[in-house]
């Protein structure tokens, strides 16, 4: 029996796809390596958002060709599917297969592990490519799942590199998400995450859309919890929210990448919304959710991005409240149109504005923690990683201590009440609310 082991760089929609591939390989009658060392076969699944995401799986690719010259190293995901030339001329991977091939990753690698040789796997998208029946039931453990059910973006934000990566907008089939959330409630995991590269774009042109995804989910025996991965703002219409609103198991955690809040860097990069549209969404979510929490990516050093730019993207995040703020700095792609702007920011007023933003997250995540204290909370409790704390997750997502009065006791995959008491700097402490038995 042979040994397949991965690498998985990247965002949520990679980590599923490559339990996805991990799943095909153990039908295929391969093992799980423990260790990477063990491995006859390596999958390495590729991200390319950011210049240094390129360099980190290149740079992990030539370690592993070190350190396992035998072995053989599948080169797959977005990196050689938006770099197609650099990635044929990569000597160290044997297989160089793109977005469009994870389907038939076993037969590339078995082909190899029979004959040694190379194989490149790289083909274009075309607007009619369906969404690829990838499926994934089984999670070590897990008490939350993520599951893709949207891939691809029509949107060509000016910055962005993943059009090229994954193609054009495209749904899984309402049918293939309730065999794939009814094996996985099987499992006894109680929360799903619906993700995907532009997940708010799911059903588009199929007469279907993110609330009936969430519906199905909720409608699935064992399933109390549907969380939502990051979402674009210009789809979360009036219509959508209250249909999220009127299911007891939705999570009001929204995601919602805001990218900038200064109007001029906005346009910049093609977004499309502007920042009253966005803040009067905040608003329009906050009166139909009272208890729920926004968090958001966003990006410092855009060409042509000035200090007053800067600051008025900073007001605004401070502005808003959120809960968690993912900041970037700009990274220049190759073939986008940012790339060719003038005005490029250089690196040390990017790291400088990177800390500026950051110091801006940081207050509004204590503001958003400190706001919690006195609240009880419903907490879907995971696994105890310390003797002295049980945690778990809130549906607003922030991350709940209670002290482990008894280390035996375990209250893992249980969704108990929580009375919040006290904050700190990435979570709050609480103690349980007794259970009325
Ligand atoms: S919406 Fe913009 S940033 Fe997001 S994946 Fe599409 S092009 Fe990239």
């Amino acid at each position: 029996m042979y040994k397949i082991a991965f690498v998985t760089f990247g965002c949520k929609v990679n980590q599923y796809e490559t339990e996805c591939m991990k799943q095909l390989f153990r039908e295929a009658g391969f093992a799980v390596a423990e260790k990477l060392l063990q491995a006859d076969a390596v999958v390495i699944n590729s991200c390319t958002v950011t210049a240094s995401g390129d360099s980190r799986t290149l740079t992990a690719l030539r370690k592993i060709r070190n350190a396992m010259p035998d072995a053989v190293i599948a080169l797959t995901g977005c990196y050689p599917q938006a770099n197609r030339e650099e990635a044929e001329k990569i000597a160290e991977a044997d297989i160089i297969a793109g977005t469009r091939e994870r389907i038939g990753i076993v037969e590339l690698v078995t082909e190899c592990l029979g004959k040694k040789q190379r194989i490149v796997r790289l083909s274009d998208y075309s607007s009619n490519d369906c969404f690829e029946p990838l499926r994934c039931t089984r999670f070590d453990n897990n008490t939350r799942a993520f599951v893709k059910i949207q891939d691809g973006c029509d949107q060509f934000c000016s910055y962005c590199m993943i059009p090229f990566a994954r193609g054009r907008c495209r749904s899984k089939s309402m049918d293939l998400l309730y065999d794939e959330v009814r094996a996985i409630a099987k499992e006894g995991v109680k929360e799903i995450v619906l993700s995907g590269i532009n997940l708010a774009f799911f059903g588009k042109g199929e007469g279907v859309d993110l609330a009936n995804a969430v519906e199905l989910c909720a409608n699935t025996r064992g399933i109390e919890r549907v969380r939502l991965g990051s979402l674009e703002p210009e789809m979360m219409s009036g219509n959508l929210l209250r249909r999220l609103a009127a299911v007891p198991q939705f999570c009001p955690q929204f995601h919602l990448s805001l990218q900038s809040g200064c109007e001029k860097t906005l346009k910049a990069m093609n977004r499309k919304y502007t920042a009253s549209e966005y803040l009067a969404l905040t608003e329009h979510i906050r009166n139909i959710f009272p208890e729920c929490s926004f968090t958001t990516d966003v990006m410092v050093g855009f060409p042509q991005e000035t200090e007053e730019d800067h600051r008025e993207s900073v007001a605004f995040v401070k502005m808003i409240g959120f809960a968690k703020v993912h900041v970037f700095r700009y990274s220049r792609r190759k073939g986008t149109r940012a790339d060719q702007m003038n005005g490029q920011v250089p690196e040390s007023v990017k790291s400088r504005r990177w800390q500026e933003m950051t110091a801006a997250a940081d207050e509004t995540r204590e503001g958003y923690l400190r706001s919690l204290v006195g609240r009880t909370v419903p907490v879907l409790f995971e696994r105890e990683n310390s003797t002295e704390f049980h945690h778990g997750y809130a549906p607003d997502y922030t991350l709940v201590k209670i002290s482990r009065k008894n280390p035996e006791k375990s209250l893992r995959n249980q969704i108990r009440s929580v009375i919040i008491e006290e904050y700190g700097h990435d979570c709050c402490i609480g103690s349980l609310v007794p259970e009325r038995y």
